[in-house]
């Protein structure tokens, strides 16, 4: 599938529908969007195509300057838009998409479900918003990047991620983990993108997530981690684009 986010300055949905067009060769059995807004999740989604999506979204002016977009590859549950992504956990403050496959999804779901959460998807990826969720109501910092850290450890599969949260409305957190992830670097604004051809109209400095890190984007910049924890000192690279 294509993953594309970005957090800055500019009204994030036309950035984001822009970068999904150019990496709906990725996947088209559905599109959908998450920004948030005025305190919300405001999340559209829509079956098929990305026009399907666009069509939704006509007329609609969303000031929203930070947000997800996915365009899907259904590996887990059929091509219907209840199955498309962003998904939400139960109180939909939380929004995540999802290029991947989570192996484990079963024993993580039904070990939700045994605590009483309600899904709405048949989707591998569901999963996630609910346990960072989850993480959120006990850790006593309460730090998204934390949540989604502690998160991404019990993860199996090969995936990349990106979510954002109406509650942490300046930061949005990528995590790669063998699925490909790319982050892009502006003036007081930030992208990450599955393939470096969404982010080229925007920026030329570029830095490729490795396994097993995670990166927390806000306004004011991006810092990097590993799994475990551990800040990592990097620096984007100039790319090289003659198209
Ligand atoms: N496994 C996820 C799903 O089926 C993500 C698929 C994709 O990479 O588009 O929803």
């Amino acid at each position: 599938c294509g993953i594309v986010g970005y957090i800055g300055t500019q009204a994030a949905s036309g950035i984001l529908l822009e970068g999904l067009r150019k990496l709906e060769y990725r996947g088209y059995d559905s599109a959908g969007i998450a920004t948030v807004l005025e305190g919300e999740i405001h999340c559209v989604r829509a079956k098929g195509k990305l026009i399907n999506l666009e069509e939704k979204l006509a007329g609609e002016d969303n000031p929203a300057r930070i947000g997800i977009a996915h365009t899907r590859w259904a590996t887990h549950g059929k091509p219907e838009e209840y199955n498309a992504h962003p998904h939400m956990d139960t109180d939909q403050r939380i929004a995540v998409i999802q290029n991947g496959i989570i192996e484990n999804y079963r024993e993580l779901r039904e070990a939700l479900k045994s605590r009483g959460c309600e899904f709405r998807s048949d989707t591998d990826t569901e999963v996630i918003p609910h346990l960072i969720a989850e993480q959120l109501a006990t850790l006593e910092d309460s730090s998204l990047l934390e949540a989604v850290r502690l998160v991404v450890n019990q993860l199996h599969g090969a995936f990349a991620i990106a979510v954002i949260s109406a509650d942490y409305p300046d930061e949005l957190i990528v995590a790669r983990q063998q699925a490909p992830v790319v982050l892009g670097f502006g003036q007081g604004e930030f992208y990450c993108a599955s393939d470096t051809p969404a982010l080229v109209p925007y920026t030329r400095a570029v830095l490729p997530l490795e396994n097993g890190e995670i990166a927390r984007m806000t306004p004011l910049g991006v810092e990097i981690y590993s799994f475990d924890g551990h800040r990592l000192k990097k620096t984007p690279r100039t790319l090289n684009w003659n198209p």
